[in-house]
């Protein structure tokens, strides 16, 4: 038997439930039916049913908000240290039932196994964090005047809605609702349509673990209506939202008459500008994980290499060898290290920039093939004799699919880094100093690594600039958002007060 079979098994097991059951909502601690009746789920890996799933019109919102607004009191007035209990022991929940959470997640969104393991325990990481952050959570400053003791504290916002996105759905859902709950809020989390299998898991490991009846609560659908339904509910007080930048717009657009606080995290076209004097070894090594990792699915990840003339030739030959043995197969299996596309809409989007390409006159230089189905699998792709004016530079293809453009000096690569909508990550690779200094500090993007992939620590911020969103996630920047800010002043003596109407 070998290892793809081993986990073929254990998938069959964990996924008997679905197929029996579907996935309902999950609202105050019980299952319900979504009112727009169901909709079906299925595998990118080889297009069969995994289960149906609640369509959720406004009413199932509307219940989900209120179940979120009736628990938000006693949430919020748990004491700390009970709080934080429970977040541990979710995310002990979440260790204890990583294998199953990474063979869903693998199944449902075409990820290989080979990263979503680590993506299962690294939600159980992001629990641990906020939960050691729950007692200062609150804390604030004194600001003393002449005559008055400032305080400040911090209370939580509500009731908030999380709408994820389908790539890494497990880890990004953990990412908002830990701080969140941290925070004291209670919350309303929409999955995206394409894999709803781990947020259910995640509610189920919540309450098992101690957290009450509607203080997480889940309600499945699609965008339009269920998502569209949360940002428009007057109970929820803010969105807390990972995915497209077009839907980054709606989302704003739909909560301007409730006065939402939306945190945005966006699209990006992140670019990985490789000097001649970097360490090239470690530079191709970053150079193809940021881009062909995750199915290149990732926000983050460096999508145009620009590339020092003097070293493209060499770079471009290396980097074809690599990227043509990239090992394409069935996400379960070990070895594998690109699956399946998520759905047929995604695959159909990733592919029609093989021709999109070529018609702009690049060069498709590896990969630019599908792969018979069913499943959405491609070869992973490189487009080189690229500019940085052809869409395959200028829009996000979220698939594993680089574009690499040369440039010939400093100023030039800094103007195309810069010359895009996008702006959440940068990569840059030399071995120069003062050039890394000057040119981290030109460039535009929430998040820049030197020398290095993406390596994410959460105390540090995490978000984008420009399309690529608004707000920051991570450390305290998590609490900011979740948090609102409460001044109190205290009199500390008998200061004169103006006397109007007096005789
Ligand atoms: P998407 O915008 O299509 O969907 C994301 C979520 O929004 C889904 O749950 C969807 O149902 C919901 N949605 C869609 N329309 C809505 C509406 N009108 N109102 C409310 N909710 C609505 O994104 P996707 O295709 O699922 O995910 C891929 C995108 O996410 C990429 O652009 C990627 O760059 C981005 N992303 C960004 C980050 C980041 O941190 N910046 C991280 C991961 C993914």
């Amino acid at each position: 038997m070998t290892e793809l079979d081993r986990n073929l098994d254990k998938l069959r097991g964990f996924m008997s439930r679905f197929q029996q059951n579907g996935i309902r909502n999950r609202i105050a601690g019980k299952d319900h039916d979504g009112s727009g009746g169901r909709f079906d789920n299925e595998s990118p890996v080889d297009q069969s049913l995994i289960c149906q799933v609640a369509r959720s019109d406004a009413s199932d919102v509307h219940a989900a908000a209120q179940a979120a607004s009736d628990a938000f009191a006693d949430w919020r007035d748990m004491a700390a240290k009970e709080r934080r209990k429970i977040l541990i022991n979710i995310a002990k929940g979440i260790e204890a039932r990583a294998e199953e959470i990474a063979l869903c997640e693998c199944w449902d969104t075409g990820q290989a196994l080979r990263f979503m393991s680590k993506a299962a325990l690294r939600g159980a990481e992001n629990f641990r964090y906020f939960a050691d952050q729950v007692e200062q959570a609150r804390d604030g400053q004194h600001l003393k005047s002449p005559t008055l003791m400032n305080i400040t504290t911090r209370v939580p916002i509500g009731p908030v809605g999380v709408i994820t996105p389908w790539n890494t759905p497990f880890m990004l859902s953990t990412w908002k609702i830990a701080p969140a709950l941290a925070a004291g809020c209670t919350v309303v989390h929409k999955p995206a349509e394409a894999s709803p299998l781990t947020a259910r898991l995640l509610v189920e490991i919540a309450e098992e673990a101690g957290l009450p009846p509607g203080v997480l609560n889940t309600v499945n659908g699609f965008g339009e209506e269920a998502g569209k339904a949360l940002c428009e509910h007057p109970k929820i007080k803010a969105i807390a939202f990972v995915g497209e930048s077009r839907t980054g717009s709606l989302i704003t657009k739909q909560g301007a008459d409730t006065l939402k606080r939306n945190h945005l995290e966006l699209g990006g076209k992140n670019p990985v500008i490789v000097f001649e004097d970097a360490d090239l070894d470690r530079a191709l090594d970053a150079v193809i994980f940021m881009i062909y990792s995750i199915n290149g699915e990732r926000c983050t990840s460096s999508s145009r290499l620009l590339i020092h003339d003097s070293i493209q030739a060499e770079f471009e030959a290396k980097l074809i060898e690599r990227v043509n043995n990239i090992k394409v197969g069935h996400p379960l299996d070990p070895a594998t290290e690109i699956g399946p596309l998520v759905t047929q809409e995604h695959y159909d989007k990733v592919t029609g920039y093989f021709d999109i390409a070529k018609e702009d006159g690049a060069t498709v230089a590896a990969g630019g093939v599908q792969i018979d189905g069913p499943g959405f699998f491609v070869r992973p792709t490189l487009f080189t004799n690229a500019t940085n004016q052809m869409r395959i530079a200028r829009e996000e293809i979220f698939g594993p699919v680089l574009t690499s453009i040369p440039f010939s000096t400093e100023e030039d690569a800094l103007q195309i880094a810069n010359d895009t909508e996008y702006g959440l990550t940068g990569y840059v690779w030399t071995n120069d100093l003062t050039r890394a200094l000057r040119f981290t500090d030109k460039l535009e993007a929430g998040m820049i690594w030197v020398n290095s992939e993406n390596v994410r620590h959460l105390p540090t911020p995490f978000g984008g600039v420009k399309n690529s969103g608004i707000g920051r996630d991570g450390g305290d920047w998590s609490f900011e958002f979740y948090m609102e800010q409460k001044h109190v002043g205290f009199a500390t003596g008998q200061h004169k007060i103006s006397r109007l109407g007096a005789l």
